[in-house]
C-alpha cells in the first residue's frame, strides 16, 4: 500500500482535539489584544523567502521545496516556487501589497498553518510542521515586543505549562551593529582555520551566524567571541532596558542569552526564544523577535515589525504531557432494533444534531448488544433504546450509562425532551 511521505505526518482524530484545544486558546488570547487573523498562501516565488530569509541560511541553501511552475519551457526566475518554509515573509508581501500601511501602519495579525521544509527526518522534526504566527507592523516600541513575549508565556501557562523562561538579546541596529560587525568579524578571521565549512563561507556575508554554529570546533573557537549586547549604541540600549524593564514588572521570567543571533541584517534589536524544560532537555517552543528592515527590504516602505512563530507539533507534545485532551464524546447514542424503529429514530437522529446534542445512532441493523457495547466503546453518556414494543407502547427508553438509571421518554414529545435533558 501507498505510504506517506518520509518526514510528513498525519495528525490523526484522536490527537486533533488537543490541537484544536491549543488553537482556541490562542486565537482567544490574541483577539484579547487586538491581534486580527490573516490567511496566506501556502506557496510563494522562491524570490520572496531567499530575500527575507537570506540566501546564507540553512533553510534557504537546504531545506526549501522549490520547483519549476511549468516543465520544459526555459525558466524565468519568477517561475519558481517554493513552499513557504515559515510564515513572516507571506505576511509581510501582504501587507505591502495590499498597502496596508496606508493611513494607520499598526497591525496586528496572527496566522495558524503548515510549513514545509526539508529537515533531516529525525524524531520530532517533520518536513510539513505547523506553526502558530503573531506579527506587529507598524510600531518600533519594545512594548510591542513585550507584548509578544508576555502573550507566549500566557498561552503556554494557559496550556498548562508554567515553567517558561524567555531568552533575550539585542541584536541592534544599523547604526551599531556594522562597528559590531567589524569586530567579531576580526575576531572570527583570527581563528578561521578552526571553523566548519559552512561558517568559512557564512564568516564574511554572515559573521553573526557564526555564533550559533552548533559544530563543537566552531563553539569551542568561538567562546572569547565578543557579544553585542556590548557594543550596542544608546538608542538600542535604551530600547532593551525598557523591554527588559517591563518584562520584570509584568513577573515574566526572562534569561539574556547572548548567544541568541538571527544572521540578516533587517532583523533589528530584540530577539527571544520561549524555553521550556517540559520533555526533558531544555529548548525552544517559540522564537522571534524586531525585523526593522524587513518591509522596506521586501518592497515597502520603512516601517517597524516584530513578531513570534511558535513550533505547533512541539507545543503539541509539550500540552500533552501537562493536560491530555480527551476524545470528545457522545451526549447520546440511538439504539433502534429492526427495520421500524430505526426509520423512526433516525429523524430524530438528524434534529437532535440540529439542535446541538452531540449524538450518534445506529446505522445498520446490528443487536442492542452489540450496539450497547458500540455506545460504551465511544462513551456515549446515555442511550435511548427503541424496538418494536416501545413503539406500541409510544415510549423509548433513556439510559443513563453511569448511572445505569432508566426512564420512560414519551414519542410525541421526544427530541424537545431530550434537547432539554442532555442539550
Ligand atoms: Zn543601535
Ligand atoms: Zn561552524
Amino acid at each position: 500500500m501507498i505510504q506517506l511521505i518520509r518526514g510528513f505526518r498525519d495528525i490523526l482524530p484522536s490527537d486533533v482535539p488537543l490541537w484544536q484545544r491549543i488553537e482556541q486558546t490562542a486565537v482567544e488570547l490574541f483577539e484579547a489584544y487586538g491581534f486580527a487573523e490573516i490567511r496566506i498562501p501556502i506557496m510563494e516565488k522562491t524570490e520572496l523567502f531567499a530575500r527575507s530569509i537570506g540566501e546564507t541560511t540553512d533553510i534557504v541553501e537546504k531545506e526549501m521545496y522549490t520547483f519549476a511552475d511549468r516543465q520544459g519551457a526555459k525558466q524565468k526566475a519568477d517561475e519558481l516556487l517554493t513552499l513557504r518554509p515559515e510564515a513572516t515573509a507571506s505576511i509581510v508581501r501582504a501587507y505591502i501589497q495590499h498597502k496596508m500601511y496606508a493611513g494607520d501602519p499598526l497591525h496586528k495579525f496572527y496566522m495558524t498553518g503548515p510549513m514545509f521544509r526539508r529537515e533531516r527526518p529525525q524524531k520530532g522534526r517533520y518536513r510539513q510542521f505547523y506553526q502558530i504566527d503573531a506579527e506587529i507592523f507598524g510600531t518600533g516600541s519594545a512594548y510591542a515586543d513585550v507584548l509578544l513575549i508576555s502573550m507566549l508565556t500566557e498561552l503556554l501557562r494557559r496550556l498548562g505549562v508554567d515553567d517558561t523562561k524567555a531568552h533575550l538579546n539585542s541584536l541592534g541596529c544599523p547604526e551599531c551593529r556594522p562597528a559590531y560587525r567589524e569586530t567579531l568579524t576580526a575576531y572570527i578571521d583570527a581563528r578561521a582555520d578552526r571553523l566548519c565549512e559552512d561558517c568559512q563561507r557564512r564568516k564574511t556575508r554572515n559573521p553573526l551566524r557564526v555564533l550559533d554554529c552548533k559544530v563543537t570546533a566552531c563553539r569551542e573557537a568561538m567562546t572569547q567571541a565578543p557579544e553585542l549586547i556590548d557594543h550596542l549604541c544608546d538608542a538600542c540600549r535604551d530600547h532593551f532596558a525598557i523591554v527588559t524593564e517591563s518584562l520584570a514588572d509584568l513577573s515574566v521570567p526572562y534569561v539574556l542569552d547572548k548567544r541568541l543571533v538571527r544572521g540578516l541584517d533587517y532583523y533589528t534589536r530584540t530577539t527571544f526564544e520561549i524555553h521550556t524544560e517540559v520533555l526533558g532537555a531544555q529548548s525552544a517552543v517559540a522564537g522571534g523577535g524586531r525585523y526593522d528592515g524587513l518591509v522596506e527590504a521586501l518592497g515597502g516602505p520603512s516601517i517597524p515589525a516584530s513578531g513570534f512563530a511558535i513550533g505547533f507539533d512541539r507545543l503539541a507534545e509539550i500540552v500533552a504531557q501537562k493536560q491530555p485532551a480527551a476524545v470528545p464524546a457522545p451526549a447520546l447514542f440511538i439504539a433502534p432494533i429492526g427495520e421500524e424503529a430505526r426509520a423512526r429514530a433516525f429523524p430524530w437522529f438528524i434534529e437532535l444534531g440540529q439542535a446541538g446534542v452531540t449524538c450518534d445512532i445506529e446505522m445498520g441493523g446490528k443487536s442492542l448488544k452489540a450496539q450497547m457495547k458500540r455506545a460504551n466503546r465511544i462513551g456515549a453518556a446515555h442511550v435511548l433504546i427503541v424496538g418494536e414494543t416501545e413503539l406500541v407502547q409510544g415510549a423509548a427508553i433513556l439510559r443513563d450509562m453511569n448511572t445505569k438509571a432508566q426512564q420512560a421518554v414519551p414519542l410525541e414529545r421526544l427530541v424537545a425532551t431530550l434537547v432539554a435533558e442532555l442539550g
